[in-house]
């Protein structure tokens, strides 16, 4: 017997709302036991995260029932459309682990189908050429109170109908000057169903179709019509789109073809940021930021810039739900689920960010090699060698002058453990003429030495530092909130852009990096201990320079641990 779905994985999920309805069209039948469902972008911008949950949900839902997903540009719209953005979505939904095989569309190929669809209506007294003007249709449209007046052309014959589509096809009138409409209902209560535009005269080139075509189908008559040519059996929309669904089982209906089940959930949401396509277009073409895929944005290339593994992206859509109800998701969540996955497969390094020279006075002029642990969660991954010699650097902030109450780092007179190697003692502070500390002078103590060493004495603070002979210098970025509010887009009175937060980026021209990160590659991803999760950048790196962007912080900190 067949199965009807990857029983396991099915099992374990936590199963939504969309589930339950599927399996209740596999108990009947319904589509013939197939499932089959699709990404539909309109290739007008990047893909966000919320882009990322839809992937997630449609190419999960074939996956759990042995069925198909299909990647489909609804590329109907040229004037806004470009090949930089097909390109960008392909990358992203297959980095994604959206496995759509062969099965890519675009809606475009269908134009000449959908044409001959709408010629089909025409002929059967269902659709119309209307001269009305986009405000005329606009007022005579009614309201959700006030019906919808019909307009004077609604009533022109078929014939004629026909031969001035037709001259609309062949590009005899001007942007706006002539509409198609479905004939519905002008007193219809659903707004949507009072005669709805289904071509527009755009003199415009298609990134695909050049200028073949002046007529270009509204996502209203398009949509339904691409998921039916494709066969799609569960039509996965956001909840917009509810009161449309008549619409397109009208569409449908009246041309009696294959109708697949249309079913609604809501947008995904994050605060802290703007999902627009609209909005995110105008950060980048004003260049609030650095392009699409700039560390900052809510995109899904930016994402991977900035380090997310598409595990992780997947782990927060699951977590953040599907639902009927419109919902904003945390940004912490998002975080939490790079963190995760971080933690067990990151490596640990140690980076000095905010750099300040220390010289230990009494350690002679050789170098040691200390054994350090590549990561505690994962003991398959080893260890490695780090130098340790004369002159190290440790982060400004592990330096205080004068420390509150519970300051366990070093102080002055105070002493410290250096991670894998010996307690430090501060015997000297050194200051510029501008009073700033430019130099620690330490003791150390050779019995201490990490896991060898003789002594027990214990000390409160562990700090993280690099050799200063043999540090790897990096750029490095680091990160905040694009966005000083939380839910930028929603205040009446302000613009999003008001809510920018001007420190978003920090940028460190020069860290000092362990030397083991000289031949980091771009896309690797490490734990700067005590600093944060990083990535080498995959934009700036270049062969003589490394530039890391923080992925995201760490939780906690081992600061207090001795070691
Ligand atoms: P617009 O249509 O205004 O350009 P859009 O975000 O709807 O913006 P599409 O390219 O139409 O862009 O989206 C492709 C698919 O992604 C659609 O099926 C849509 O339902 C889904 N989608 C878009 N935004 C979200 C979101 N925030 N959460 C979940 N799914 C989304
Ligand atoms: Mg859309």
């Amino acid at each position: 017997m067949e199965e009807k779905k990857n029983s396991e994985e099915l099992q374990n999920k936590p199963k939504n709302f969309i589930y339950e309805i599927i399996d209740g069209d596999m108990e009947t039948g319904k589509f013939g036991n197939k499932v089959h469902t699709r990404f539909p972008p309109e290739p007008n911008g990047y893909l966000h995260i919320g882009h990322a949950a839809s992937i997630c949900l449609n190419y999960g839902i074939a996956r759990d029932y042995n069925g198909k997903f299909n990647l489909r540009f609804d590329d109907t719209n040229p004037e806004k459309e470009e090949v930089e953005y097909v390109e960008s979505i392909i990358e992203d939904v297959k980095w994604l682990g959206g496995n759509f095989e062969d099965r890519i569309f675009y809606a475009s190929d269908y134009f000449d189908k959908m044409y001959n669809w709408a010629v089909e209506l025409i002929k059967n007294g269902k659709a119309y050429v209307d001269d009305l003007s986009a405000d005329e249709i606009r007022a005579y449209r009614g309201t959700l109170t006030e019906p919808g007046k019909e307009s004077p052309s609604r009533n022109r014959p078929a014939e004629e109908n026909l031969s001035l589509f037709e001259k609309m096809k062949n590009g005899e009138f001007k942007n706006g000057e002539k509409v198609l409409r479905a004939k519905i209902d002008m007193t219809s209560p659903n707004l949507n169903l009072r005669d709805p535009i289904m071509y527009r005269i755009v003199h415009a080139e298609h990134h695909r179709q050049g200028n073949k075509w002046c007529i270009y189908p509204t996502y209203d008559w398009a949509h339904g019509l691409e998921d039916s040519i494709e066969g799609i059996t569960h039509s996965i929309c956001t909840l917009e789109f509810e009161n449309h669904r008549p619409l397109y089982d009208w569409f449908l209906n009246e041309l009696g073809v294959y109708h697949p089940q249309q079913i609604e959930f809501a947008r995904i949401n994050l605060n802290y940021t703007v999902m627009s396509k609209r909005k995110l277009l105008k950060l980048v073409q004003e260049k609030y930021v650095d392009g699409w895929d700039d560390p900052r944005m809510p995109t899904v290339s930016a994402l991977r810039r900035r380090g997310y593994t598409p595990e992780a992206i997947r782990n927060f859509t699951d977590n953040s739900g599907i639902a009927k109800r419109d919902k904003v998701s945390e940004y912490a969540l998002l975080e939490f689920s790079i963190r995760e996955d971080l933690n067990k497969h990151a490596n640990r390094v140690m980076a000095v960010l905010h750099p300040l020279k220390v010289v230990i006075t009494n350690y002679p002029g050789t170098v040691e090699e200390l054994d350090a642990v590549n990561n505690p969660e994962d003991p398959s991954a080893g260890t490695r060698k780090i130098p340790f010699s004369k002159e190290i650097f440790v982060e400004q902030s592990d330096f205080m002058e004068n420390p509150p109450k519970g300051y366990h780092r070093l102080v002055p007179g105070g002493e410290v453990r250096l991670r894998y190697a010996y307690i430090i003692k501060c015997e000297e502070v050194i200051k510029n003429e501008n009073g700033e500390v430019t130099e620690l002078r330490c003791s150390y103590d050779a019995e201490t030495r990490s896991g060898t060493g003789t002594s027990n004495k214990k000390v409160k603070g562990t700090i993280h530092w690099v050799s200063a002979a043999h540090a790897v210098e990096a750029e490095v970025r680091l990160y905040d909130r694009l966005f000083t509010a939380e839910s930028p887009d929603s205040d009446k009175e302000k613009d999003f852009l008001e809510f920018i937060n001007p420190n978003s980026l920090e940028l460190i021209p020069k860290a000092y990096l362990e030397p083991s990160l000289k031949n980091a590659k771009p896309g690797e991803r490490f734990q700067f201990e005590r600093n944060g999760y990083f990535c080498v950048d995959t934009k700036y790196t270049t062969k003589d320079k490394l530039v890391f962007n923080r992925t995201v912080t760490l939780k906690d900190s081992w600061g207090k641990k001795a070691n």
